[in-house]
């Protein structure tokens, strides 16, 4: 058997002693004769898989009392619905931050359910950095901020926390989530995918302030309201037990690998290899500002363009998957999340260097 480096950007490489895990359990989960697919949600196996999933979760990004932890589906694009018809009904209106495709997605989807303002917009700058916050136009009555906090298509990233007073923030963290240690009380909820940096497509998690909950549209579907959701221990409908007890084993991976602050040096140094490497040459090109660079996807240009379809086919041929950049950028992109290791960077950067020679 031999696993390629994949550098998608999600559904994405997941660590292989998890997949190991998996693959020895599938059959026959502790001894109770089934795989955690055919359990019931209700029994009690399921529920102690559930309930250490979000133990683990608490436990590695600090999540404090007050918060609720949701299982949910639906995806972050889901989320741009779900979350103003769950939080917008609090004053009618809400601030968005736009940085990049998703969060411009997330802003035109929130239209539906109140009134949007953009308190702050890159596009002008095609995306390449995070506008400052002194920049930014809040309107200290909306009802939240909304920001993305890695923008997985354009490759920047919050390296700072917004200040919103006390209006809440909100971020769609699918890219960024558990990369990196992050203060969760200075947000008013966090939602994001699981596929990118947590497990399989399928499971949105949801961290959201107690207090935020109670004001839902009354459009909202039962199964999308946090409230309801949060009584009922993310169980009002079947959840995506599978993809639970994968993000489960995870996490537990994500543990013993040190915890947010090890996996932030370890996502630094990777993220370091490639980034030295692009500005050290004039035939790559990464159009972020340093300042603003995304740690998990890393956009770059060849020098031409007509080049790339050979880039790609020679990464291929040394096992490097996935590195065609998003149809909207064009390029390359080397997403490399938490489970991407330091030796698949090295390996892509060693092919870039070779294929520079080449063609340079
Ligand atoms: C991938 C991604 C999404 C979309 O996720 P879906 O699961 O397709 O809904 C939204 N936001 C960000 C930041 C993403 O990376």
């Amino acid at each position: 058997m031999t696993r390629v480096f994949n550098f998608s950007p999600g559904p994405a490489t997941l660590p292989e002693p998890v997949l190991r895990q998996a693959a020895a359990e599938m059959l026959d989960w502790h001894g109770t004769g089934m795989s955690v697919m055919e359990m019931s949600h209700r029994g009690k196996e399921f529920i102690s898989i559930h309930a250490e999933a979000e133990a683990d979760l608490r436990e590695l990004m600090g999540i404090p009392a007050n918060y609720k932890v949701l299982f949910m589906q639906g995806g972050a694009i889901g989320e741009n619905a779900i979350v103003p018809m769950n939080l917008i009904g609090r004053g009618g209106k809400a601030d968005y931050v736009v940085t990049g495709d998703w969060s411009k997605k997330s802003q035109k989807e929130a239209k539906t359910f109140g009134t949007v303002n953009v308190a702050a917009s890159g596009e002008a700058g095609k995306f390449t950095s995070i506008p400052k916050q002194s920049e930014w136009k809040l309107d200290p009555e909306a009802a939240y901020v909304h920001i993305c906090s890695n923008e997985t298509i354009g490759g920047v990233q919050f390296h700072w926390t917004p200040e919103t007073g006390n209006v809440p923030l909100v971020a769609d963290m699918s890219s960024d989530i558990l990369s990196r240690p992050i203060d969760v009380s200075k947000y008013g909820l966090i939602y994001a995918g699981a596929q990118k940096n947590m497990g399989p497509s399928g499971l949105t998690i949801v961290i959201v302030r107690e207090d935020l909950m109670g004001h839902a549209l009354p459009i909202t579907p039962s199964a999308f309201n946090y409230q309801l959701q949060a009584e009922n221990d993310s169980m009002f409908n079947t959840p995506p037990t599978y993809a639970i007890y994968i993000v489960g084993l995870v996490l537990k991976h994500f543990k013993a690998m040190g915890g947010m602050a090890a996996i932030e040096a370890h996502n630094k140094a990777k993220a370091k290899v490639l980034y030295d490497y692009l500005d050290a040459s004039s035939f790559y090109k990464n159009p972020v500002n340093p300042a603003d660079r995304s740690l998990m996807n890393v956009p770059f240009k060849l020098k031409d363009d007509a080049l790339d379809e050979a880039f790609l086919k020679g990464a291929q041929a040394k096992g490097m998957i996935q590195l065609k950049g998003h149809r909207s950028v064009g390029g390359m992109r080397a997403s490399i999340y938490n489970a991407m290791s330091i030796e698949g960077v090295q390996a892509l950067v060693a092919y870039m260097k070779e294929f520079e020679a080449k063609n340079g």
